[in-house]
């Protein structure tokens, strides 16, 4: 039954020196990511996505503060600035919605990982809450930096099938309508 063990070719990352798909555990991943994008986008397709979003910020930025945008692309502009809070440092805060989306992430086609973001808009406490799962899924469960800097959970293994009964049942504050799940690049519900 055991499975022969197949060569892998490890891509070790340039910048923190890490297997490229344990970047994302390491210190530096922010540092590492503009190397990741361009070396092992398929690690992490969600870096590109990410960079491809602020590309599309920062030229919609420019138009706004140069003026140049064309009259019908001016009202929709206007209406998307009142969805945004500017803070202080022009910092873009968008409205938050609260929600928990799970996503079942697949690297190197033999581990997958479920992810867990958005726990924490209701009330529960990560650290506790990656016991938790871990406990209850026998498997490894830790608290670490998203592509975007926000904490998530990630669970090693596929549990995206259990997980939604035992997030409404272990934290009561969660409805199973606020629950999605990433699937093909989509947004499911999960109720
Ligand atoms: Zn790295």
């Amino acid at each position: 039954m055991a499975e022969k063990p197949q060569p892998v070719v490890v891509q070790y990352c340039q910048v923190c020196g890490l297997p490229a798909e344990y970047c994302e555990f390491g210190s530096e991943f922010d540092k590492c990511k503009p190397w990741l994008i361009q070396n092992a986008p398929d690690l992490y397709p969600d870096l590109l996505k990410e960079a491809n979003a602020k590309e599309a910020d920062k030229v919609s930025d420019q138009l706004q503060s140069t003026g140049i945008s064309s009259a019908d692309s001016g009202s929709s502009s206007e209406a998307k600035q009142e969805e945004v809070k500017r803070l202080p440092g022009g910092k873009i805060k968008k409205k938050e919605k609260k929600e928990v989306v799970i996503e079942k992430v697949v690297r190197n086609k033999r581990k997958c990982i479920t992810t867990v973001k958005g726990l924490e808009l209701f009330g529960v406490k990560l650290s506790d809450a990656s016991k938790k799962l871990g406990k209850k899924f026998a498997t490894g469960a830790s608290v670490v930096k998203g592509p975007t800097d926000k904490e998530q959970i990630d669970v090693q293994g596929d549990i995206s099938y259990d997980i939604v009964e035992f997030i409404t049942k272990t934290w009561a504050d969660v409805p199973e309508t606020a629950i999605f799940f990433i699937e093909d690049g989509k947004k499911v519900p999960a109720a």
